[in-house]
């Protein structure tokens, strides 16, 4: 059996290969990929980001939010993930070992132990020429080796709405799991791209009283749809003062919750320990690249006690409520769906969700081989 597979050999070149579907064992299992999930991680890859810290090589099947239909399971995996074939899952996308401190832990997802020294293990950033090769979500079959951790997806839950878990997984930890926000609470969420949006709501889910988002110019269509998710508030962030807009809003003490998620710009982290309350959380999610060393105000942190707390990826516990969430679908979440492509489409799924095609206005973007 064959699979087409669109493989990255370079940076910005990717290509449609056809290579063999390996046989599975008895811990392991086939994926047909009904649809794969973009996001910023999947631009940064194509670009050329990742080989150049070393992350990851070429060739690769990228694709690291896939969800799709158990074609072929071997019994030992069969009765570890109860699972059967004709079972529809989403798949987490790290490999951990299970027996270093850190999976011990309970933090499984930062397990280095299969990396290489600095590099990331998981689906979609794994080599062809290692083990069973594929190991992407942009193709019609993936292997899934045993140490993979999946999710029930119901079947009758559209494609569209199912490729969205990562990025909802992503604000239910983030906005909801970690600061541990509740009933009545105020949240500003920097930033509404699609993790900015799942935690938009995540946070309703919660029962956050206040939500507020900001965003540039450019993402007045994410803002609006913050708003109609549940937001009462978006900032303009390149038009008007964040720190002096969330201080009215909140009458002057500031948010209970404050959530990072912009990329590659550090001044929302100094204006996070500028607008939290008193005893407040900030969550940084976001990553700088080379914009990390900011002039942060750390008696203001020292002072009035705030809490500081790094996230890195999602975690069981955010992936199953993502996917109860979709389920539901209480919040008609198929409005953050905006484009889907074919696997030969592939770039332009990717330059669709970098805003790099003209007149397209994308949230979130996936591919359906
Ligand atoms: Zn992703
Ligand atoms: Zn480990």
């Amino acid at each position: 059996m064959k699979s087409h597979a669109v493989v990255q050999v370079g940076d910005r070149h990717l290509e449609m290969q056809e290579l063999e579907v390996p046989r599975i064992g008895a811990d392991e299992a086939l994926l047909r990929v009904e649809a794969c999930g973009l996001c910023g991680s999947d631009v940064e890859q194509f670009r050329g980001h990742f080989t150049q810290k070393g992350w990851v090589s070429y060739p690769l099947i990228p694709g690291h939010e896939p969800v799709g239909i158990i074609e072929e399971i071997g019994p030992e995996a069969a009765r570890r993930w109860q699972c059967k074939a004709g079972d529809r899952v989403a798949v987490e996308p790290h490999i951990s070992c299970g027996f270093c401190r850190r999976c011990l832990g309970g933090s499984y997802h930062l397990c280095k132990e299969l990396a290489p020294p600095t590099g990331l293990t998981g689906y979609g950033f794994m080599p062809l020429d290692g083990g069973r090769g594929l190991w992407g979500g942009y193709a019609q079959y993936m292997h899934l080796q045993p140490r993979t951790v999946l999710h029930r997806v119901p079947t009758e839950m559209p494609r569209a709405l199912a490729s969205l878990y990562q990025s909802l997984a992503a604000g239910v930890r983030w906005a909801v799991q970690v600061p541990r926000t509740a009933i009545g609470d105020s949240i500003l969420v920097l930033g509404c791209g699609q993790r900015g949006l799942g935690a938009v709501i995540a946070a309703r889910e919660a029962g956050a009283s206040t939500i507020i988002v900001t965003g540039l110019k450019t993402d007045r269509h994410k803002m609006d749809l913050a708003l109609a998710l549940g937001a009462q508030h978006a900032i303009v962030a390149d038009e008007e003062d964040v720190v002096a807009r969330v201080m009215a809003i909140t009458r002057g003490h500031g948010v209970d919750v404050v959530l990072d998620v912009v990329p590659g710009a550090a001044h929302p982290t100094v204006q996070a320990v500028e607008v939290v309350r008193i005893g407040g959380t900030i969550v940084l999610a976001g990553l700088k690249g080379k914009d990390t060393k900011v002039a942060l105000d750390t008696d203001r942190i020292v002072l009035n006690e705030i809490t500081v707390h790094g996230v890195f990826s999602q975690g069981h516990a955010a992936y199953d409520q993502a996917i109860r969430l979709l389920a539901e679908n209480r919040y008609d979440l198929g409005r953050l769906h905006t484009h889907s492509f074919g696997l030969e489409r592939a770039e332009e799924a990717i330059r669709t969700l970098a805003g790099e095609q003209a007149g397209e206005h994308a949230i979130s973007v996936s591919l359906e081989p």
